[in-house]
């Protein structure tokens, strides 16, 4: 049976060319690059073109890219990072970020900002929990359960007008805007300056490139604590022999998902519309969630009166694999935050199934996963 694999946004399989850039790296290129003989010199000198390949994929300086052991931890990095530096400050967040950013939030004063029935986040809501002690606002560039994409232009926009008022009262505290673009990097623009971000997370797990691996960009000029101490590698921001196997990786994967973005995100769009529009006919109940207008890959979908956790299990002894909702929701027993948020039911929410496409995905897995669907709907009702 050929298995269909329908989670990109959980995983996906690593680029065979970005393999090959990796490899070295694990032998005959394994010096520390802080050692002072030639060879470890000339990979000091390596790491330096991989994190300027980074900076030049996203339009940053090199000095604004730090490496970290995926999104999670640049996450970490950017909450903690500017939040321990302001016991009085507050921070805003969007009521669906990922777990890595909604955790460490809660280490400090913070408030979460409500999406609309798309998952949008509500512009005037925004400008109005902002006060005159928020020094950080974090959101998410793509959602990872509905694919719904946040207007950061207009939320950069805000948070300038916010930025000139606190010149003219006088406030001196600096106010950051962080987005978590972990599932972004296939299918949108990641220019940071466009984008008008302060501090952004980006992982090679999402984008065919080696997982534990990432980075935090941080604008010139944005200071942050470190989380990790010691030999003050990565600028002091990130202590550690540096990784460059997966440094190498990351770049080459996310400069290879960047040249792949157009294509892509119109071949897995119209593939995504396809699957929607089988399931929509074939299971004339279901409600495709989120809006029409979002990331390629995400297609999430509720089956009134159906448990995920079985369909899900049903599905993959058929040979498709999916996830319900949120792994990290699911491992706590809880009902999605994200599904919550966009005003779905508890039981709606446990109907859900998050189907993820990318690039391997053809027109009869599409074709193979709504029959499924169909026959197991019929007999899960
Ligand atoms: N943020 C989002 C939106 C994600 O989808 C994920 C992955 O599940 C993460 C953060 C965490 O990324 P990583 O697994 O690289 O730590």
């Amino acid at each position: 049976m050929k298995k269909i694999y329908l989670d990109y946004a959980a995983a996906t399989p690593v680029d065979p060319e970005v393999l090959k850039t990796m490899r070295p790296y694990f032998t005959e290129k394994f010096y520390n690059p802080s050692a002072i003989y030639l060879d470890a010199r000339k990979l000091k000198n390596e790491l330096d073109e991989i994190r300027h390949k980074v900076a030049e994929t996203i339009g940053a300086k090199p000095a604004e890219i730090v490496f970290t052991a995926g999104a999670t931890e640049a996450n970490n990095l950017a909450v903690q990072g500017i939040m321990r530096q302001f016991p009085e400050g507050e921070m805003l967040v969007s009521s669906i970020e990922h777990e890595s950013i909604l955790e460490p939030a809660g280490q400090f004063k913070h408030r979460e900002v409500p999406v609309d029935k798309n998952g949008r986040i509500l512009l005037n809501k925004l400008s109005n929990l902002i006060s005159d002690e928020t020094v950080l606002v974090s959101v998410m560039y793509v959602n990872n359960e509905i694919g719904s994409i946040q207007p950061l232009k207009e939320v950069s926009g805000i948070i300038d007008g916010i930025r000139r008022q606190r010149r003219a009262k006088g406030n001196k505290l600096p106010v950051y805007l962080h987005t978590d673009a972990a599932q972004a990097g296939n299918y949108l623009d990641l220019h940071a300056s466009r984008l008008g971000v302060d501090l952004m997370s980006l992982n090679g797990g999402k984008i065919y490139g080696p997982k534990q691996a990432g980075v935090l960009y941080i604008k010139a000029g944005t200071k942050l604590k470190p989380l990790i101490f010691g030999g003050g590698q990565e600028f002091g921001l990130r202590s550690g022999t540096e990784n460059l196997a997966a440094a190498a990786g990351f770049a080459a994967a996310l400069a290879a998902a960047q040249q792949k973005r157009p294509g892509e995100s119109k071949r897995i769009t119209e593939l995504r519309r396809h699957f929607e529009q089988l399931v929509s006919e074939k299971i004339p109940a279901a409600i495709v969630n989120g809006p029409d207008k979002r990331a390629p890959h995400l297609s999430s979908i509720t089956f009134p009166g159906t448990d995920n956790e079985r369909m899900m299990m049903e599905l993959d002894e058929a040979g498709i694999m999916c996830a319900a909702g949120s792994a990290c929701s699911a491992a706590r027993d809880e009902a999605s935050h994200v599904l919550s948020a966009i005003g779905l039911s508890e039981a709606e929410a446990r109907s859900t199934l998050r189907f993820s496409l990318g690039r391997q995905t053809t027109q009869a897995d599409i074709q193979k996963a709504a029959d499924e669907l169909a026959r197991l709907t019929a007999s899960n009702r």
